[in-house]
Parts: structure tokens; C-alpha cells; sequence
């Protein structure tokens, strides 16, 4: 390799990066890929209520196929520093595992397809054989992600970039590298069910409503399964986060209660559908006794499925020259920026091992950072052939 994945992903580690903070880490890759001959946008978005936030995009060569890259620099907080092993912002390297705030999630899948990409350019000429070679890193993924990957997609749009096929870098892997692709995502949706009641004295509850028994009965009605999954996909599952009163006194029946929840949701289901059925279980518990209302904020984050095909057995077969192993296609786990990028072309994710991502002592072997390096590689040579 011309490039060597660790030192990158070491330089990387030490910019303090914690969203909002740009931290240095995409002027260091502006840096290095301006070098590499890639002509590269740095981009400042904003909304007003939101902090502004950079972001980047850099591309060679002028033609189609357009293959992206895909990622973040913006790292969760480090908790209490003092507990770690070794410092969150070192970047050191101690028993052949790579330490740090970004570790897997994700400066370490960065600085492999970086590696990946210049060590694939050195090879070839300074071009891609074919097409373009594109990265787009945003500064926003950790947090709200609403001045980042979206807004980021819509400026190369709207300046006329077209993407034809993407990896995103996030930790895919379950054990070992190679073992899973994230084919896709589960939507998510929140809301708030208030049930409302009547005020009174708890020693008199016949002249009070009590809002608490509706809004158990309601909830009970909820937490049925809402399907038993599909091909693709584990089942839908609604789950309560939070239940609240606030009510500071021992004997006041109080005049509201709500409760908060969460829905993953497959493929059997659209956003609208989703709020339909809940709102439908809702009446038919209360049976026009209960008096309640649900809060849907608006969600970002549908379900959506990159289908099996000629570039998922591409990146397959790269991962099975290097690894050795037949990679899983699966949808499980949270959101990412996937959700946004599936709007422009087929997307998949494919990383680093995520067991450490966001705790103490995030950290990645140097040799899984090497064999991810490598597969990037591979899948960029063949990408190209
Ligand atoms: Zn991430």
C-alpha cells in the first residue's frame, strides 16, 4: 500500500471532532485528498434553531460511473475521558489495536477507503480507469444530521453530480470483519400519546377522571406485535420510552398523562399506514371512553431496501477474496445517513466491527483496519474493471 490506513486514521483520531465541532478532521482530508489530485468542496450548511456545520465533497475524474464513499468525522462525546485506557483524542496504537473517540465509528472506516482510494489512484495513474471516484463526509451525522448528508446531497444535485452507486463506511460488522452488509434500515418514527382526564381530590375519584387508567389501557393496546417481519426484515416493533405525569402532589388525581414511544418499522409499512394503524388500535381501546390525542413529530428516517443484485454481489465478492468469508445482506440497527444517500442511488454499508462504537475505549485491531483497506480496495478495482 502507498498509503498506510493507520497513520491516516491516527491523524484523524487526534482532531477533536465532537459534533458541531469541525475539529480539523476535514481540513486534514481536504488536505490529503487535494494532494491526491481530487478537486474538493468544503461546505458550510445551516437552518436557523440549528448549529452550522461543515461539510465536504471531493471528486476525480469527470465521468460516469460516479462511485461515493461515504461517511462522517463527527464523533459522539468521549463520557468521563479519565476512564479511558487511552486518551479518547491520541490516536494511539498499543498491542496492535488502534484507541480513540472514532475508532470504528467511523474515522476508522474513513482512513481505510482513503487509503483505499489513493492507493487505487497511485496504481492507475492518478485517475480512476474509468468514471469517477467520489467521498462526501459530513459533520453531521451524530447529532440532528440536518445540516449534513441531506443538505449535502441536495447541493451536488443541484450543481449537477450524479452518484450511481455508494458505500458507506459506518461499523457494518457483527464479530469479525466481512461477517455482514447493511443492505438497509428500518424506519423510525416517534410519538407522544396525552390522554386527558379531570383534576381532583384522590380521596373522591368518582367526581375526577384519573387520565392514568386510559392511558394504561391504551398502551396495553399498542404493544401488539404490529407484524411478523418480512423477507428482508426482523418484525416492527413499538417500544414505550418514556411515561409522565409530573405530578408533584400525593393527593391530587392529576388532569393529563403521557407517554412517549418509538417505532421500527419494516417494509410492510409507510410512515402514514404506521400512524394510522397505531391511531386505529388507540380508538378502538378507548372505545369512546377515553379522551386522548397523539403528537407525531415528523421523522426523516423511512425503511427503505438496497435490493440484491450486481452491485451487492460485487462488494460480496470483495469481501470473500480478502476475508474468506460470504458477508450477511442485513437490515438491522439504527438509522444512518443511508436513509438520505438511498434517495440518490443504491447504497450499502460496510465498515469496521461496531461492538465498541460509542463507549470507553473505542478501538479497532490494526490488522481489521489493514483487511478493510484492503476489501475497499478490491471492491474500487473491480468497480472500475
Ligand atoms: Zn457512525
Amino acid at each position: 500500500m502507498t498509503a498506510d490506513p493507520i497513520a491516516i486514521a491516527r491523524d484523524l483520531l487526534r482532531c477533536r471532532s465532537v459534533t458541531p465541532d469541525e475539529g480539523g478532521a476535514l481540513s486534514y482530508l481536504q488536505a490529503v485528498l487535494a494532494k491526491a489530485g481530487f478537486a474538493v468542496h468544503r461546505m458550510t450548511f445551516a437552518e436557523p434553531g440549528s448549529i452550522p456545520i461543515e461539510n465536504l465533497y471531493a471528486r476525480i475524474g469527470d465521468a460516469g460511473p460516479n462511485l461515493v464513499f461515504a461517511g462522517h468525522t463527527d464523533v459522539v462525546p468521549p463520557g468521563d475521558e479519565a476512564a479511558w485506557r487511552h486518551p479518547p483524542f491520541a490516536g494511539e496504537v498499543a498491542g496492535d489495536v488502534l484507541y480513540g473517540r472514532g475508532a470504528v465509528d467511523m474515522k476508522g472506516g474513513i482512513a481505510c477507503f482513503v487509503a483505499a482510494a489513493l492507493d487505487y489512484l497511485a496504481a492507475n495513474g492518478g485517475k480512476p480507469k474509468r468514471g469517477s471516484l467520489s467521498l462526501l463526509i459530513t459533520g453531521d451525522e451524530e447529532s440532528v444530521a440536518v445540516n449534513g448528508t441531506i443538505k449535502l446531497l441536495q447541493w451536488a444535485a443541484e450543481r449537477g453530480e450524479k452518484f450511481d452507486h455508494c458505500i458507506l463506511g459506518e461499523p457494518s460488522n457483527v464479530e469479525v470483519p466481512g461477517d455482514t452488509i447493511k443492505a438497509g434500515r428500518r424506519g423510525s418514527l416517534n410519538g407522544t400519546l396525552i390522554v386527558k382526564g379531570r383534576a381532583g381530590h384522590v380521596a373522591y375519584p368518582d367526581r375526577a377522571d384519573n387520565p392514568i387508567r386510559g392511558l394504561i389501557k391504551l398502551m396495553a393496546a399498542l404493544q401488539v406485535p404490529l407484524d411478523e417481519g418480512s423477507a428482508n426484515f426482523d418484525p416492527s416493533n413499538l417500544e414505550f420510552t418514556s411515561v409522565d405525569v409530573g405530578n408533584p402532589t400525593v393527593n391530587v388525581i392529576p388532569g393529563e398523562a403521557r407517554a412517549r414511544f418509538n417505532i421500527r418499522f419494516n417494509d410492510h409499512h409507510s410512515q402514514t399506514a404506521l400512524r394510522m394503524l397505531i391511531e386505529r388500535r388507540a380508538e378502538a381501546a378507548a372505545a369512546g371512553r377515553v379522551h386522548y390525542a397523539f403528537d407525531w413529530p415528523p421523522s426523516n428516517a423511512d425503511v427503505f431496501l438496497t435490493k440484491p443484485g450486481p452491485f451487492t454481489d460485487l462488494a460480496s465478492a470483495a469481501i470473500a477474496e480478502v476475508t474468506g468469508r460470504k458477508p450477511k445482506l442485513s437490515t438491522t440497527g439504527g438509522t444512518s445517513d443511508a436513509r438520505f444517500i438511498k434517495d440518490y442511488c443504491p447504497v450499502l454499508e460496510f465498515g469496521l466491527v461496531g461492538r465498541t462504537m460509542h463507549q470507553v475505549d473505542e478501538r479497532a485491531p490494526v490488522a481489521d483496519l489493514v483487511m478493510l483497506t484492503k476489501i475497499y480496495r478490491r471492491i474500487i478495482e473491480k468497480y472500475f474493471d
